[in-house]
């Protein structure tokens, strides 16, 4: 039996996909962006060393309210493609004893080779594409996004549902340009259900000042309203330019 290192967990998380969810946060991750929440999530050795059957203890008192929901089960991070072994185990353990749904949270940097066993365990994606241009990726999370842009055209190629999310930053993420690039490249894959705009918030800012370090975005503020309706319109104008290439494309 495999087992995990645990940042946190929720028994009724609501915005991690479809009805009411057990949420499952995991300890690591490889990237450092600059909004991040949770940076206390980052440490690949920190966290609570926990089995399967023990999360597997956690989830059953609540089983019937995330079934008749038409929730399930998320896990997220950190990132939980680096502990793949043990995600796959525990969503197949979630789907034989009690047929729940499965969702993953992931930033995509990821090789597809690597979570093949959790993806077919897998119901749903849930990938931020935090930005579209490589440089301006590695200066928003330390690392550039050829990768993460190579596992969102895997999932597209072997029928993986999706929901793509944009964290919506002032001056970071949120530029025209950008955002139609970000439409076009999801007009191009199949299987995206839903596409959600995040609008940035600092709400993490103390765990920064705990963890003392400098928080990078000092001085950005939250999106209101208007700027995430504009984000949700120049999206979907990309989108409708890049299922229109892809037609044309295809008549060639
Ligand atoms: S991928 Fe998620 S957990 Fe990792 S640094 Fe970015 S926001 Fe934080």
């Amino acid at each position: 039996m495999h087992t995990g290192r645990i940042h946190s967990l929720e028994t009724f998380g609501t915005v991690d996909g479809p009805g009411i969810r057990f949420v499952l946060f995991l300890q690591g991750c490889a990237l450092q962006c600059r909004y991040c929440h949770n940076p206390d999530s980052w440490d690949t050795q920190a966290g609570e060393l926990r089995t399967v059957d023990d999360i597997l203890r956690e989830i059953e008192p609540y089983v019937e309210y995330y079934r008749r929901s038409g929730g399930g089960v998320t896990v997220t991070g950190g990132e939980p493609t680096l502990q793949a072994p043990f995600v796959a185990e525990l969503f197949r353990a979630c789907k034989e004893r009690w047929g729940l749904h499965t969702a993953l949270d992931s930033s995509g940097f990821c090789e597809p080779s690597h979570a093949e066993a959790l993806l077919d365990a897998t119901d749903l994606v849930l990938l931020d594409l935090k930005r579209m241009d490589r440089e301006g990726h590695r200066a928003l999370t330390s690392q550039p996004n050829d990768r993460i842009l190579r596992f969102a055209r895997h999932l597209s190629d072997r029928g993986t549902k999706m929901w793509i999310r944009r964290v919506l930053v002032p001056g970071w993420t949120d530029g025209a340009d950008e955002l139609l690039e970000l439409g076009r490249f999801i007009g191009g894959l199949e299987g995206v259900e839903k596409v959600e705009v995040l609008p940035y918030h600092r709400m993490g800012v103390y765990k920064w000042h705990q963890l003392g370090k400098a928080y990078p975005l000092e001085g950005v503020l939250e999106p209101g309203p208007d700027e995430v309706a504009r984000a949700g319109r120049l999206i979907g104008q990309g989108i409708e330019e890049g299922k229109r290439g892809l037609t044309l494309a295809g008549k060639e």
